[in-house]
């Protein structure tokens, strides 16, 4: 599991800077640059989408990650310890990025 820090405070998943959800999905397949990836797991505040996976927000989450060229995915899973999801007030999950991005 990675320790998560979200700052995309506009989505309904995000409590204290943490992730409601279980795991979150991360995109960007040709990404080379942090701004190239996003968060697919972003929902607006208000969507009413996904409730029953909601759950307490815990700094603990599974992220798996479409992102290969970075140097922290395994086999499409995120293997760093730490991540930071950026996007403030993000309307649409282009507007997030995953910032702890690393290209090979
Ligand atoms: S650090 Fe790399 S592998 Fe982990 S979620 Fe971000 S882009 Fe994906």
């Amino acid at each position: 599991m990675t320790v998560l820090d979200c700052n995309v405070v506009n989505c309904t998943y995000n409590e204290d800077n943490c992730c409601k959800r279980k795991d979150i999905h991360v995109e960007g397949t040709q990404a080379r640059t942090p701004s190239e990836t996003s968060c697919g797991s972003f929902a607006p505040k208000g969507c009413r989408c996904g409730s029953n996976m909601v759950g307490e927000a815990e700094k603990n989450t599974d992220v798996l990650c479409e992102a290969v060229q970075c140097q922290f995915n395994e086999s499409k899973k995120c293997s760093a310890q730490h991540i930071g999801i950026a996007g403030g007030h993000a309307d649409s999950n282009s507007e997030t990025e995953c910032g702890s991005f690393r290209c090979c």
